[in-house]
């Protein structure tokens, strides 16, 4: 019970104990001892205050503990590296954002990473209890291996996972984190769902599918009951490959007309016939292009161009994945507030969910969603026993503390 009681009150489900002893269907007493439990364990507060001009007898209100325990939440991505510390709730501190290293050698990479987020666990003085990075790039699991890595040229099968547990080992990560740090890789646009589904526009789905364009590229991941779909191997949802136009753009895989070379940044460039400036950051300028369409008739053509793509895109999807929610992030989402009829139109034609209305289109909700989604796969073990992963942190913080 510890772990789903924290779980409800992580993604703001429970903010009071009466909706927690509804939510978990058990005694106001159960309740009561549960929520004692975890903040006995450090990890929410229980407020019994009466709350201001309130009916009747207050409820205990229920929040993470904002001095609680912290993940190391971690992204690299085209344009950089991203890092920052995440508490409970969903609670991201604001990331550093570095450059790149020149080498895209990726044990360069994944040390610069280690230490950085070592730097910000040491720094906070909170217990760190695990890391987790996300990458723009399939990984495999249950081994953690980066196939296709094309922004960085590493060979197909770097084993990212093994490779950046060993950074964090040799990283200083200060005298409250759990040793050794528990870690693990993940998909971009797969954390970025499961952020959507804890925290933003997915909410409350059941089948949630999400599909994102960043800087290359077309990414997809979809959530069922609040778990993620990967596949066998970690490889379900590469939606990017869906064949769109046969006769189109060429794709990284050989083909052409995949939804990867229709419907990203660079598609709606060529689509506009423009160029963008090579140095700024390709998601912004295109995301400029998008909401240009309100004014400039060239832009407007080209948005409404990519747009009919995403929509057989996103059509084909429903018809074979029966999602009761679309999230759209990245450029997709600005294409959706371009062109929010025609999207839904397209989409409607081509498939009988669609066609009912019944099966809302909705634009991404969190920010650094990448981030945000890192760390609730590294808060996952807390979220399965609370119990287990906190009690034993804080018998070794006694530990240094007798020092
Ligand atoms: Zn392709």
């Amino acid at each position: 019970m510890l772990g789903p009681a924290l779980a409800l009150v992580h993604t703001g489900q429970a903010p009071t104990r009466s909706a927690l002893t509804s939510a978990l269907d058990v005694t106001r007493a159960t309740a009561g001892a549960i929520s004692a439990e975890l903040e006995a364990l450090g990890l929410i507060t229980v407020d019994s205050s009466p709350a201001g001009g309130g009916r009747g007898r207050p409820s205990h209100r229920l929040a993470v503990d904002p001095s609680g325990p912290v993940v190391i939440a971690a992204q690299i991505h085209a344009d950089g590296l991203s890092i920052a510390l995440a508490g409970l709730g969903g609670r991201l501190e604001e990331p550093v954002h570095l450059p790149l290293p020149d080498a895209t050698d990726p044990v360069r990479l994944l040390s610069a990473v280690a230490r950085a987020g070592a730097d910000l666990a040491r720094a906070s003085g909170r217990r760190c209890l695990g890391a987790a990075l996300a990458l723009p790039n399939p990984v495999t699991e249950p081994d953690g291996a980066a196939l296709a890595a094309l922004h960085f040229a590493w060979p197909s099968g770097t084993p990212v996972a093994d490779l950046f547990a060993e950074q964090l080992r040799k990283a200083d990560l200060g005298p409250r984190a759990r040793m050794p740090l528990p870690s693990t890789v993940a998909n971009d646009a797969n954390l970025a769902a499961l952020a959507e589904h804890r925290h933003g526009a997915g909410r409350g789905s059941r089948h949630l599918l999400l599909v994102t364009s960043g800087h290359r590229g077309v990414g997809g991941a979809l959530v069922i009951d609040g778990r993620l779909h990967t596949g066998s191997a970690g490889l379900a949802m590469e939606v990017g490959h869906l064949t769109v136009d046969p006769q189109g753009r060429p794709c990284a895989c050989g083909n052409r007309g995949c939804l990867n070379s229709e419907t990203d940044p660079e598609a709606l460039f060529a689509a506009a016939d423009r160029t963008p400036d090579p140095r700024r950051p390709l998601l912004e300028q295109a995301r400029e292009l998008a909401r240009a369409a309100a004014a400039d008739p060239r832009a407007r053509a080209a948005v409404d161009h990519v747009v009919d793509r995403l929509g057989l895109g996103l059509a084909g999807l429903v018809n074979i994945l029966n999602p009761d929610r679309i999230v759209l992030s990245g450029l997709h989402r600005d294409l959706l507030a371009a062109a929010p009829e025609r999207l839904a139109a397209v989409v409607a034609d081509r498939c009988l969910l669609g066609r009912s209305g019944r099966m809302p289109i909705v634009a991404a909700e969190v920010t650094h969603a990448g981030l945000v989604g890192a760390a609730e796969l590294a808060w996952e073990p807390l979220l399965h026993d609370p119990q287990a992963v906190a009690a034993g942190t804080v018998a070794g913080t006694r530990g240094e503390r007798q020092k």
